[in-house]
């Protein structure tokens, strides 16, 4: 009987101490997913962080008052945002934004590429006006999407005046404010420096390397020739507009240093990929305007050269004898005729706005063709103003330009640039 009650006993020992086990390997299991699933809890946060990062919705933006996150504003999906450097614990909810001064739901976001902002504003002149926005803001790129609402007003210096919005820096770029969302604009007395009064587009044609290619004309430029002039543009401080901004700029809408020019190519028929390396080496911006049936203009593709439309085939001289000097097609050719060689250029280009006259001819009626095929803004020689044009004044599609030739010097050059 003894014996019996003993190894109840023991048995019960050994349940108990089962019992015990099993609980201890339970809470020492539950433990570990407590913990793995806090590890899985902040790694899930990292997958959102990045230095840059994209909203992947439209969602809220927040301010912190009193360790509260408060409601800020809003922001679209497809922003790029720079962050903040960001200790993640399990706590992180949101995401700073150093730019906004404001912060971002964590999951809202996902890492991107960093993106380098487009500082070309640097180059423009502040209006001597200043703008107040309303108690709520929204801010729009340049292609009008909207970037972000900020429930509050800001005063911000004018860069440009375009129709119904405001060009303004806000961190570090070049955003855009409606008209709308303005309560007033007032002059800031800054006179500081002044808007460039006219500007000279220079004309390039066949930038030629001597030592491969044979270039007689006197419309040909060595390679060497073309470098002593970005040289000199470079070493001196101009900036070269991109058409977009001599546009603007021929509207009143923009405001240039004193030192600027626009650089413009044309045909591309004798072009040595050289003369783009040059171009990116001097840091230079220039449109190569494209005879689109007669040049591939790939090869050339550069961040510092542009492609417009030269025609797709109307290049041909006197094809049109008896209009212009050279009779080029634009002049005379049936209206679907040119409406069709006009497009197809621009498909070619994937989009022109802007155009050059084969050999500088022009009449009325390619302007008003020219405008129903949707192009801004058309280039000519440099007639009676030497190549200048005006803002406010120089009719857009008769912009002028001067001819640089292989016997222009150095000198005469250095006078286009005044
Ligand atoms: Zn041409």
């Amino acid at each position: 009987m003894k014996k019996k009650a003993f190894l109840i006993l023991i048995a019960v020992l050994l349940i108990i101490i089962l019992i015990i086990s099993i609980l201890y390997l339970n809470n020492k299991n539950e433990k570990n997913n407590i913990i793995k699933d806090k590890i899985d809890a902040i790694e899930e946060i990292k997958k959102h962080y990045s230095k840059y990062v994209l909203t992947n919705k439209e969602t809220n933006l927040y301010k912190k008052e009193n360790d509260k996150y408060i409601g800020a504003g809003k922001i679209n999906s497809n922003v790029v945002i720079r962050l903040d450097k960001a200790d993640i614990t399990l706590d992180t909810k949101y995401f700073y934004i150093p730019d906004l001064e404001l912060y971002i739901d964590y999951n809202s976001v996902d890492p991107t590429d960093e993106y380098i902002k487009d500082d070309r504003y640097n180059n423009y002149i502040y209006f001597n006006n200043n703008i107040t926005t309303n108690n709520v803001t929204s801010f729009y790129d340049k292609d009008n999407n909207l970037l972000y609402t900020i429930n509050q007003s800001f005063d911000f210096k004018v860069l440009i005046k375009d129709d119904d919005r405001y060009g303004v820096v806000f961190n570090d770029e070049l955003v855009y404010v409606n008209s709308d969302d303005v309560l007033n604009i007032y002059d800031n007395a800054n006179t500081d420096l002044k808007n460039k009064s006219k500007i000279r587009t220079l004309t390039y044609h066949f930038i030629y390397n001597p030592e491969k290619q044979e270039c007689n004309q006197s419309i040909c430029q060595s390679l060497s020739q073309f470098e002593s002039h970005l040289k000199y543009i470079r070493e001196n401080d101009y900036f070269t507009l991109k058409l977009d901004e001599l546009e603007m700029y021929l509207d009143g809408k923009l405001q240039i240093p004193e030192k600027s020019i626009v650089l413009t190519i044309d045909d591309g028929t004798i072009l040595d990929v050289d003369a783009v390396k040059l171009l990116e080496k001097y840091d230079s911006n220039a449109t190569l305007f494209v005879i689109t049936s007669w040049v591939d203009p790939s090869p050339y593709k550069s961040d510092n050269l542009d492609f417009e439309s030269h025609t797709d085939n109307m290049h041909n001289q006197y094809e049109c004898a008896g209009y212009g000097m050279q009779g080029g097609g634009i002049l005379c050719l049936p209206e679907e005729t040119v409406l069709k060689d006009l497009k197809t250029s621009q498909d070619k280009l994937g989009g022109s706005k802007y155009f050059a006259y084969p050999f500088f001819d022009v009449n009325d009626r390619a302007i008003s063709l020219l405008k129903k095929a949707g192009f801004n803004m058309a280039f000519i020689g440099q007639y009676d103003t030497e190549g200048y044009s005006y803002p406010n004044k120089t009719d857009k599609y008769k912009v002028r330009r001067m001819t640089i030739f292989s016997d222009t010097s150095m000198d005469e050059f250095i006078s286009y640039l005044k």
